[in-house]
């Protein structure tokens, strides 16, 4: 039997953090859902058209390609790893994400990226619209304080301004991605505040059915 975790959540709840040692723990690759919403958003902002247009994102995802590889996202053959997440492109992400038939499209080319060996999917509807018969489904959460310091230490800056600037800027994502974050019915929750990384893969793999 294949493994398939869904992991849902806010930004800066650990998703990625998690889901890439879950994903070398269980031995299945991990498939970031949120950079093919980067990667198209870098394309769209790098041909100048409006992210909040849906008509003109979908021209732009018409010529698009992104694919993952060795847990790199790659635009059009090119590794856009690092240029996805930019203030700019974080910026403009929530609009590109909003409109249906580029969900409908980036679905695809996810399941493609997901294949059917097993994986971890990483995202905000991943347990509910991704992979709705996930083996284990986790929503995962944190206030947005901790969100927030967790978010400014990676980005190298922990100062108390700095802190409650990233706070504003994950409040206004997180009210941007509402319509398309769900957390699963059948979802275990876990409050990763004050837990470490180890502590919470553990957590997942126990919730892991036996004969996996
Ligand atoms: O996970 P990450 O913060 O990189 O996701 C970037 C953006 O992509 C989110 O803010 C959201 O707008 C969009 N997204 C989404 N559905 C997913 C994953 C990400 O709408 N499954």
């Amino acid at each position: 039997m294949t493994t398939v975790i869904a992991i849902d959540g806010p930004a800066g709840s650990g998703k990625s953090t998690i889901a890439r040692e879950l994903a070398r723990r269980v031995g299945v690759p991990h498939v970031d859902t949120g950079a093919f919403y980067r990667a198209l958003t870098l394309a769209v902002l790098r041909a100048g058209a409006d992210p909040a247009d849906q008509a003109s994102v979908l021209d732009v995802l018409a010529r698009t390609n992104v694919c993952r590889a060795d847990d790199r996202t790659l635009l059009d053959g090119h590794d856009v790893s690092d240029e996805i997440r930019s203030g700019e492109v974080t910026a403009s992400v929530s609009a590109v994400a909003r409109h249906p038939q580029v969900r409908a499209r980036l679905v695809e080319w996810q399941r493609a990226a997901i294949g059917d060996h097993g994986a971890v999917v990483e995202g905000r509807d991943a347990a509910t619209v991704i992979v709705p018969d996930a083996t284990l489904k986790v929503w995962l959460t944190a206030p947005p304080a901790v969100r927030a310091t967790r978010r400014a230490a990676q980005q190298g800056n922990a100062d108390a301004a700095v802190i409650e600037q990233v706070v504003t800027q994950l409040i206004a994502r997180d009210q941007a991605d509402r319509g398309n974050t769900f957390r699963a019915r059948d979802a275990i929750e876990i409050d990763t505040a004050d837990l470490t990384i180890a502590d919470v893969v553990d957590r997942v793999v126990a919730h892991l059915p036996a004969d996996d």
